[in-house]
């Protein structure tokens, strides 16, 4: 039941900008803490994932708003390539040639964004059982961080008898602008992961099956999705970035032009999402 902090590493060093490296349902078992008008702090505890022991946590890449729809990244889930980000691909090539700022602006918008999903108990509300924390892309390196930090001190934060809860405040994006931000720090002492720890193993039984908590929209719908923002962006006379109808249609380069330059704007996407609570497209 220990964690497998090789996998945990593995995720860190994906998510360092440093490193280079390489259709939405809403549930009731999906967990986000709730920053109201101004801050709120919960106190969960990640618990041990029956789906995948060693690790608790589930990595989804998510289109987001495009022409008003969520949806998985085809490329990441199912398909192995994705029209969005294909046509991300154009866009890109088309800032490094011109230089205007809309199409990076565009390419952002469009590039799929992570969410880490784990399963958790929130304190106070055990009686709902294990439910899954939607964790945004900053929140989640933090958790990591604290993952193997702890790990070096020789604590495996999903041990249910000595494991340790992690103290989660969400800031509205009132106070902290323009997003809002969750900050994640875990407890200093070791604490048991239920009250009455008879129930433990069914309580961890009935920890829902996160990859089946979204399903992927089917590809038709993608491509139509992004022919209805790419029109809609040509018609918006505030821009001044023409893109051509049916763009899923087009042959996109077989390799992505955005690896060239992935670094930079890695950086920026990392300072739009750092620590971000919920993103800004949702
Ligand atoms: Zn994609």
């Amino acid at each position: 039941m220990a964690i497998d902090i090789e996998r945990i590493k593995a995720n860190l060093n994906r998510l360092d900008p440093t490193q280079k490296t390489g259709g939405g349902n809403s549930n009731n078992n999906i967990w986000k803490p709730d920053a109201g008008e101004g801050s709120n702090t919960y106190n969960v505890r990640f618990v041990p994932y029956k789906f995948d022991e060693g690790n608790p946590f589930r990595e989804f890449y998510w289109h987001y708003n495009i022409a008003g729809k969520n949806f998985l990244c085809p490329k990441y889930h199912g398909e192995g390539s994705c029209p969005v980000c294909d046509f991300a691909s154009t866009v890109w090539k088309e800032f490094t040639e011109t230089g205007n700022e809309s199409y990076k602006e565009m390419f952002k918008k469009l590039m799929p964004k992570l969410r880490a999903y784990a399963p958790v108990i929130v304190r106070g509300e055990e009686n709902k059982g294990v439910r899954v924390w939607a964790i945004s892309e900053g929140a989640y390196k933090q958790v990591m961080k604290t993952v193997v930090s702890c790990d070096e001190e020789g604590i495996d934060i999903i041990d249910p008898k000595d494991g340790l809860d992690f103290k989660v405040t969400a800031i509205s994006k009132k106070v902290k602008k323009p997003y809002g931000a969750i900050e994640v720090e875990a407890m200093r002492k070791t604490s048991p992961m239920l009250e009455d720890m008879s129930s433990l193993s069914s309580v961890l039984e009935n920890c829902p099956n996160i990859d089946d908590e979204f399903s992927p929209l089917p590809i038709e719908d993608v491509k139509k999705a992004l022919d209805e923002y790419a029109n809609r962006f040509e018609n918006e006379p505030s821009s001044d970035v023409g893109t051509t109808r049916n763009v899923s249609d087009e042959k996109s380069p077989s390799t992505p032009k955005t690896e060239t330059s992935s670094n930079d704007l890695q950086k920026e996407l990392d300072d739009i999402f750092s620590g971000a609570g919920d993103l800004p497209f949702e």
